[in-house]
């Protein structure tokens, strides 16, 4: 017979690594509260009949989380027929409180003293024996992370399933069970017998969400308010505290906690956590790891994804890895040769066409047509160059960034023509095992199949323009996911919520607001399903409208793309990225604080810092790959259809008169669209369709904008070319920090609205989001510019306007909610 088992305890608790281990079904194992806010479910390794839930993670059964609502509906649905309660056992006090709740189903409950591991090595003593006589449960010892007892624990799982055996819940004292008692005998005689205990105490305790759960509510006001009088206690609180009387009643006896001085793990959070150096670490320990990802080891492998695998192609070669030249270089300098010649050869024969020498035309005809040299016009004109002592000049520039590389000009006479002739074109086939690029590739093989014009155009200018553009980056993508997994896995991450919520609550924001900013940047939507920790409803809305502004694994590409074509390659860039990523939310957060929706106190974020540990390789790399690979299966999909589509929509239009394939692109439908409303970033200073469609394509995936821009300005090395010449710096930068600033992709913009709850609140979100990026765009493009020496007048003073308004904002006193105004207010919407 098929069997449901609950795993429910604390965050942190290890909930999830122990369902990894029960259903040897791999998930995403982190460090802070929150990760695990969906159901995840299961089968038994072993036992398919055995189905087991993943329980998102709870301190409690009260109403006030959403993660405490699913849980309680959920047990309460009847479904489950044992609950494994997963304890933390470094703090079984604590843990107890939710077990003693979690008692009261009517289910039977078995109890995993989890982290038993730690519990040894820090010399506590737990005796579950004892524990489980006291409670009436089975008790089992268990270390999730080490795999130790797991079978033990799944066995006694299936067994309480199978006996059937609910646990007699904890008795409270005499007189409470008197009031609980009577108010028993009020619930709805349908409620299920297990359940009557249960949704009495929920009645006591005024909570509405459970008992509308019932057939109708209890008329039970009277026996409250009598109870609270006898105990001088909110009827909450009457049983939070008979809860920890009963608890501490008997820990003593099962529990004792050795007294440490000192582990290693305190004495790395003395300097980690400490008030002046906590922050210039982290903001080190970050752009460490984003210059690494972006600039040195992540650089060099998508300099070679991009020029190599998605370009002409490269050299099976590891010794440049080393810093030894390699073919490569072998065949870059012969290459630079034949270039300097070909370059030498066209100047000279465009002089010579300028000054009417004969066969001059039919060269430089030659030339445009890239077709070989016509041998008789070359004859003529070689014999008739040298009697007219023609020469010419060229300044040598750099093919990628157009740099021109010495300030002298080469001089180019006869005889330098006549040896540039002799330079062939090198054969990278002969410097070492050259492997073809994907575009070389698909392009021989459409040719060898005779492939129609259009299509090879489709696959070639579209789809491998687009999507390798964005695929190219996947290197640095996973480089820095295992860098962060690193820092996850270890327990820093945890220590940087600690630090940041320090910095947060003196701003009058929530701490917690941290934890989904540090989702974000893996990925918007979960950071966004994870504000469900978040008690506070204004602050949660506040969180949910400002998380997306941290960099996702999404907007790398596009800080990458900035970063190599504009401005240098630096690395710095995608550090600056992550950090105005975190300023938006601070400032968005002091100002929205001050308007009427969003003014309230912060509660105080409770999190314990988990022992430092070193993560198993193989988790970090389950963790990059997981979440790599989830940005490859976009660029395979939603990536691959847009490209197609704006390939189609920026090579289609109507020219002369006739819809068809356009020769200037400028004549599409996208350009169409495009310039219909680049007005608006006119003042921004990219006010281009180009830019304009990229920045629309974005809202689909954010990814997306590369690969617009691989197909509008050429894939490959071309782009990054194009682009440079281009985009002023300001202009860049301004379109860089409009496009990570603005509204997320639609998937996220979805996740906004699910969370927001209604539309409201959704376009308020997705309006404040596209109209601070707007903002802060225009500011950096006028100041930028003015700074440059060229000012714009009226821009310039409307962001000067934009910058007072801001500062207004921030720096004007905040208006504080007193606790007894909103009862006022809503009593005078009542009435
Ligand atoms: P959840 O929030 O309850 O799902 O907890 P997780 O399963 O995500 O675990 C939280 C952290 O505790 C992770 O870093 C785990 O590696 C760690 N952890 C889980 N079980 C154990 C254990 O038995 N011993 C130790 N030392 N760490 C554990
Ligand atoms: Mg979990």
């Amino acid at each position: 017979m098929a069997i449901t088992i609950a795993l429910a305890g604390n965050p942190n608790s290890g909930k999830t690594t122990l369902f990894n281990q029960f259903t040897g079904n791999h998930q995403y194992v982190g460090n802070w509260p929150g990760v695990t806010v969906e159901k995840k479910e299961g089968t038994l390794k072993g036992d398919k009949n055995v189905h087991i839930v993943d329980l998102p993670g709870i301190y409690s059964l009260s109403p006030y989380t959403k993660e405490e609502v699913v849980s309680r509906q959920y047990l309460a649905e009847g479904t489950v027929d044992a609950i494994v309660d997963v304890i933390d056992s470094t703090n079984l006090e604590r843990n107890l409180y939710l077990a003693e709740q979690l008692m009261e189903f009517g289910v039977p409950v078995v109890l995993a003293l989890n982290q038993m591991d730690l519990v040894k090595k820090r010399g506590y003593t737990v005796k579950s024996k004892e524990l489980s006589a006291q409670l009436g449960v089975p008790v089992v010892e268990i270390s999730a992370l080490h795999g130790d007892g797991i079978k033990e624990c799944a066995a006694a799982a299936v067994k309480a399933a199978e006996e059937k055996t609910a646990p007699t819940p904890v008795k409270f004292s005499p007189e409470l069970e008197k009031y609980l008692a009577e108010i028993e005998e009020n619930i709805p005689a349908a409620t299920p017998d297990n359940l009557k205990r249960y949704y009495a105490i929920k009645a006591f305790e005024r909570d509405e969400v459970a008992t509308a759960e019932l057939q109708y509510a209890p008329d039970v006001n009277r026996i409250i308010i009598e109870a609270e009088g006898k105990f001088d206690d909110d009827a909450e609180g009457i049983i939070t505290n008979e809860r920890y009387r009963n608890i501490t009643s008997f820990i003593d006896k099962v529990y004792k906690r050795a007294i440490l001085s000192g582990t290693t793990s305190e004495k790395i959070d003395k300097v980690v956590t400490n008030r002046i150096l906590a922050l210039p670490i982290f903001v080190i320990v970050i752009g460490f790891i984003y210059y690494i990802a972006i600039s040195t080891v992540g650089g060099v492998a998508t300099d070679w994804a991009n020029d190599g695998v998605f370009g002409d192609g490269w050299y099976l070669d590891p010794r440049p890895l080393v810093g030894i030249e390699g073919s490569q270089d072998a065949y870059d300098e012969v290459a630079g040769e034949f270039d300097e010649a070909q370059s030498e050869i066209t100047v000279f024969i465009e002089a010579g066409a300028e000054e009417g020498i004969a066969g001059a035309d039919t060269l430089a005809a030659n030339l445009e047509a890239e077709e070989d040299l016509d041998s008789k016009a070359l004859t003529t004109f070689e014999a008739a160059a040298k009697q007219s002592n023609l020469t010419a000049e060229y300044v040598p520039e750099d093919e990628e960034s157009g740099e021109l590389l010495t300030d002298d000009a080469v001089e180019v006479d006869s005889a330098v023509f006549a040896e540039a002739l002799t330079v062939e074109e090198p054969d990278p086939a002969e410097y070492g095992v050259w492997i073809p690029g994907v575009p070389v590739l698909i392009e021989n093989g459409l040719d060898a199949i005779n492939c129609a014009g259009w299509l090879k155009a489709l696959i070639l200018d579209g789809i491998v323009a687009g999507v390798g553009a964005v695929l190219g980056f996947v290197p640095q993508i996973l480089i820095l996911f295992f860098l962060l997994a690193i820092l996850e896995g270890c327990g820093y991450m945890a220590r940087v919520a600690f630090i940041l919520d320090r910095i947060f609550r003196r701003f009058g924001l929530s701490g917690k607001t941290f934890i989904p900013m540090l989702i974000g940047t893996g990925c918007g939507i979960p950071a966004i399903m994870s504000t469900r920790t978040i008690e506070s409803d204004s602050a949660r809305r506040l969180t949910i409208m400002t998380t997306t502004f941290m960099p996702c694994s999404a907007k790398l590409p596009i800080i990458a793309l900035f970063a190599g074509a504009i401005f240098g390659g630096s690395g710095m860039v995608a550090v600056a990225a992550y950090f105005v990523g975190i300023a938006s939310i601070i400032i968005s957060g002091i100002m929205l604080k001050k308007t009427k929706p969003f003014i309230g106190e912060e509660s105080p974020f409770v999190m314990e810092l988990p022992e430092y540990r070193l993560p198993r390789f193989v988790d970090l790399l389950r963790s990059m790959w997981e979440r790599g690979w989830s940005f490859i299966k976009k660029a395979g999909t939603i990536i691959l259809l847009s490209c197609i589509l704006i390939w189609f929509l920026s090579g289609y239009g109507f020219e002369n008169g006739a819809f068809g394939a356009v020769e200037n692109m400028d004549n599409s439908i996208l350009a169409t669209i495009g310039s219909a409303i680049c007005i608006i970033f006119a003042p921004l200073g990219w006010g281009d369709w180009q830019a304009t469609a990229a920045a629309i394509t974005g809202l689909i995936a954010k990814e997306n904008l590369v690969g617009t821009l691989g197909v509008l300005y050429g894939g490959g090395a071309g782009l990054w070319v194009n682009l440079a010449a281009a985009f002023t710096l300001p202009a860049a930068a301004s379109m860089m920090f409009f496009n990570l600033l603005c509204a997320p992709c639609f998937a996220a913009m979805g996740a906004i609205r699910r969370e927001q709850g209604n539309a409201k609140w959704f376009w308020a979100s997705v309006g404040y989001e596209c109209g601070y990026a707007y903002c802060i765009a225009l500011m950096i493009y006028q100041f930028g510019s003015a700074f440059m020496g060229q000012v714009h007048p009226v821009g310039l003073i409307v962001a000067i306007i934009i910058l007072a308004f801001m500062l207004f904002m921030l720096f004007r006193p905040a208006k504080r909610k007193t606790p007894a105004k909103p009862e006022a207010d809503t009593a005078a919407e009542a009435a």
